[in-house]
């Protein structure tokens, strides 16, 4: 029976003997590339577990072999990892970006369907619409406001639908908290299932991090992590994770071992760090979120605040919303009055928040989506999805609140002409 004990209580012991290492308290850094087998009995048993040509007897484990294969860093931070979605199995890689990728292409064959919500990352639209295009995989894309019919009829009217082999989403979507309905993807991906073409169920809940939001429980076959955000939560490395059960993870790890995108030893062992804290400073994160959308809604330079603390409570954000997560996060995007040259001003004011992609760190980030992260989008998607030019997207960290607040109030203060904005007639 899987212990009762909550995953923070266990992100320091859980997966790790120290009477396997000298009996140090935390995992040494197994700087290895290659184990040393006891007897040539036990490394042809390894191999034979490795490579599946016989099953798993009872109790036993695949012994360590080489290090793109298996290490204990590695195996250590992806049992811990379970424990935040309560997974069966999860798959750690050098970036985000390389678990996403070897995720499409082991779910994916050229003549095959993708379809997927917009807005996705920069890297995963580029992967999608241009390299697996190029290897013949075609997709569809569906925004936030579409019901589940209109998909449905978008993949019947492409003559593929049989094709169909992956819905992938990413929810809350990048930059302005959007949300998709898992439960209604897993319904989609039923509807479109035959006994010849399976239709797995992909999330990337980067946006929200681990704590909050359990798509395996709602029905996702995958949920995708770019560890570099809250799960690294440092700014100080690059890696990924694809979590779910055990087949589908037996499937990304084999084709991870001949892609050879694992995480090093090292940064497996910074993140075990990393994991230790993770709540505390998830928790510090939301609740100065909390305060800064708070004072983003009352100021009059300020027109939109996206935050998923503010939704209106009879939509149907709010309705999902309440199916999928224990809380509204830390990243809050929000509508400078006026446009590019009001955010530049404002941005380029601010003293302690740092202008920088990426998120989920323990510094505040600040960027402006509509010429950073996505700059590249067609001005037609950036519309729909509301990405302004006055738009601002703030990845909120663990400082003091009201050091954050009084930065970003002394920055909005010293935008030129807003007053001539509001001031100007209708
Ligand atoms: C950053 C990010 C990625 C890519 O991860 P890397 O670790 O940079 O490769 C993928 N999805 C989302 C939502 C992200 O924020």
């Amino acid at each position: 029976m899987k212990s009762a004990i909550h995953p923070e209580s266990l992100m320091m012991t859980y997966g790790y003997k120290p009477e396997l290492s000298e009996g140090a308290v935390k995992p040494p850094i197994f700087q290895t590339s290659t184990f040393v087998f006891k007897t040539a009995e036990e490394g042809k048993a390894f191999f034979e577990i490795a490579y599946g040509l016989r099953a798993k007897k009872k109790n036993e484990e695949l012994g360590l072999i080489y290090s793109r294969i298996n290490n204990p860093n590695l195996e250590i931070l992806e049992d811990r990892l379970c424990l935040w979605d309560k997974a069966e199995k999860c798959a750690v890689f050098e970036s985000g970006m390389s678990a996403i990728s070897t995720v499409l292409l082991e779910f994916l064959k050229p003549g095959n369907l993708l379809l997927y919500s917009l807005p996705v990352y920069g890297g995963t639209d580029h992967f999608i619409n241009h390299f697996l295009k190029n290897i013949g995989v075609e997709s569809i894309g569906f925004r936030p406001d579409q019901s589940k019919e209109e998909i449905i009829k978008m993949v019947e009217d492409s003559g593929k639908a049989h094709k169909l082999s992956l819905v992938y989403i990413e929810t809350p979507a990048n930059p302005t908290n959007e949300l998709i309905d898992i439960e209604m993807c897993r319904e989609i991906a039923d509807y479109f299932e035959t006994p010849e073409q399976s239709v797995h169920l992909a999330t990337d809940n980067t946006y929200m991090g681990p704590l909050w939001s359990h798509p395996l429980q709602l029905g996702a076959d995958l949920v995708i992590y770019s560890a570099t955000k809250y799960i690294g939560g440092h700014s100080d490395l690059i890696a990924g994770a694809v979590l779910g059960n055990t087949e589908v993870i037996g499937r990304v790890k084999t084709l991870r071992t001949f892609l050879g995108n694992m995480a090093s030893p090292h940064t497996c062992w910074l993140l075990l760090r990393s994991l230790e804290t993770l709540k505390v400073r998830m928790e510090q994160q939301a609740k100065n979120a909390q305060e800064i959308a708070h004072f983003l809604t009352q100021h009059p330079n300020i027109s939109k605040v996206h935050y998923l603390g503010c939704l209106d409570k009879s939509s149907k954000s709010y309705e999902v919303y309440k199916r999928q997560y224990t809380s509204p996060g830390a990243m809050i995007a929000f509508e400078i009055k006026g446009g590019e040259k009001e955010a530049f001003q404002f941005l380029n004011q601010l003293k302690l928040i740092k202008l920088a992609v990426s998120l989920g760190s323990t510094e505040s980030l600040i960027q402006h989506p509509a010429t950073m992260t996505h700059t590249g989008l067609c001005p037609d998607l950036k519309a729909k999805i509301g990405i302004t030019s006055g738009l601002i997207r703030l990845s909120v960290g663990v400082e003091n609140y009201e050091d954050l607040i009084s930065d970003i109030n002394n920055a909005l203060n010293k935008i030129n002409t807003p007053k001539n904005v509001l001031a100007t007639p209708v």
